[in-house]
């Protein structure tokens, strides 16, 4: 029987994931190793039963008791704090769905590499942060990265059979987010709950704010960038508001390989369960004829910053994207807060960029673990500080 762990549970992504294994048979055709979540212990709790899991961790330790009182009378263990993700990353796994939010993902995603385990992607700041630390454990213990991500699923199907070297170019449709057609002037004033709500895809509140600021798509052409191993100037972004088309592959023959289906994640996490192999998957199949028209166009730099940044980010090197995700982190949660506006967590992330950028190292040091995490515990005290300072 598979082995397998989901890091995140509880969130979009692990809850497509868990209806996917409980279709494909749930704990007759799986043996669950570990499932982690936050705070929603309850919900954790009652997928750790159905899928008759080892152990279930939750990320708080002030969750613990009630994590432990949801399972009590059920054999699975019981854990809390980040060591305890990390330690369940350990426990021997065949496939391992790496779906915790933000940079706390980085760390238990990196320990299940270490293992030789096959990690099934989704948390981006992994490779945003550490890709090249990432990329290397896996390549010291054989494990495998297959991307999650909708875009980097597309590119990674559109090259199967193709030699990266005949590739000319990536490029990745944005669907513009919540305000993509907003007058600018409007966008200051944008509200949390108005920013939470994604025109096509039903996602984590984080990646949905991610979404209106194009903070994500900045995340995603680095992602590309370090998994892929292409340059920044072969990574192109598309808005395309229909969130049909999710990536193409251009190669040296001027062919570009679209990838078109629903947007609904259970496809990109149904192919990485299933790779190499395809199944069939409970996602909506498309009628071309009733959609009639597909549309494309260039994102509006005034409109978009974070896609600025995000090649300066590149540009930089090393540090930088541990910088840039953790002040984008830190931005979203004053965003969240009511502290700073909409336009003000770009102005934000690029302070803290351009201030952590001017000291020495951020883009020649080393990437280890603790270079990173030191990084992005500096970048969110700096972005905080600015904030509180007003400046
Ligand atoms: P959610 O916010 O829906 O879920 C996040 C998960 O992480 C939950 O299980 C949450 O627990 C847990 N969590 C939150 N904070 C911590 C922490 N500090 N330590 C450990 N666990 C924590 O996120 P999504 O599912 O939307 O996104 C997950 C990842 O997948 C992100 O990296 C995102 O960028 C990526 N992704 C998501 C897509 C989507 O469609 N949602 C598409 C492509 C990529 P709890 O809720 O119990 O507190
Ligand atoms: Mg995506």
């Amino acid at each position: 029987m598979r082995k397998i762990s989901i890091f995140g549970a509880t969130g979009s992504i692990g809850e497509s994931t868990f209806d996917l294994l409980m279709r494909q048979g749930g704990p007759e055709a799986f043996h669950t190793v570990a499932l982690t979540g936050g705070r929603n212990v309850a919900r954790l709790a009652e997928m750790a039963i159905a899928l008759r899991a080892e152990i279930a961790v939750t990320a708080h330790d002030e969750c613990y008791d009630t994590l432990k009182a949801a399972l009590s009378g059920h054999k699975i263990a019981v854990a809390s704090g980040a060591q305890a993700l990390v330690e369940a990353a350990h426990r021997p796994a065949d496939w391992v769905m790496s779906a915790i939010v933000g940079s706390a993902g980085l760390a238990p995603g990196f320990a299940a590499l270490s293992q030789g385990r096959t990690l099934a992607l989704a948390n981006k700041e992994s490779l945003v942060t550490a890709g090249p630390l990432l990329l290397a454990e896996a390549r010291a213990h054989g494990a495998t990265i297959l991307p999650v991500d909708s875009e980097h699923s597309a590119i990674f199907q559109g090259l199967v059979g193709e030699d990266i070297a005949d590739v000319e170019r990536i490029i990745i449709t944005a669907s513009g987010g919540a305000f993509r057609d907003w007058p600018m002037e409007k966008l200051a004033q944008a509200s949390v709950a108005q920013a939470s709500s994604h025109p096509n895809w039903d996602m984590g509140q984080r990646i949905t704010i991610d979404s209106a600021s194009m903070f994500n798509k900045a995340l995603e052409v680095i992602e590309a960038k370090e998994f892929f191993a292409v340059t920044p100037d072969q990574i192109e972004v598309v808005v395309h508001p229909q969130s049909i088309v999710h990536a193409l592959v251009g190669f040296r023959d001027g062919g570009l390989m679209a990838h078109m289906g629903v947007p609904d994640m259970r496809h990109a996490i149904g192919y990485a369960l299933n790779w190499p192999a395809r199944r069939e998957l409970p996602v909506a199949r498309l009628d071309l004829a009733a959609i009639g028209q597909l549309d494309f166009r260039a994102p509006d730099p005034a409109r978009y910053p974070a896609l600025r940044l995000a090649r300066e980010v590149m540009e930089i090197g090393g540090l930088a994207g541990a910088a840039f995700n953790a002040a984008k982190e830190a931005a979203l949660d004053l965003f969240i807060a009511g502290r700073i506006g909409f336009l003000d967590m770009a102005r934000l992330v690029e302070q803290v960029l351009s201030e952590m950028s001017a000291r020495q190292g951020l883009g020649t040091a080393a990437i280890s673990l603790d270079n990173v995490l030191a990084t992005d515990a500096e970048a969110r005290r700096l972005a905080f500080a600015i904030c509180d300072q007003g400046r």
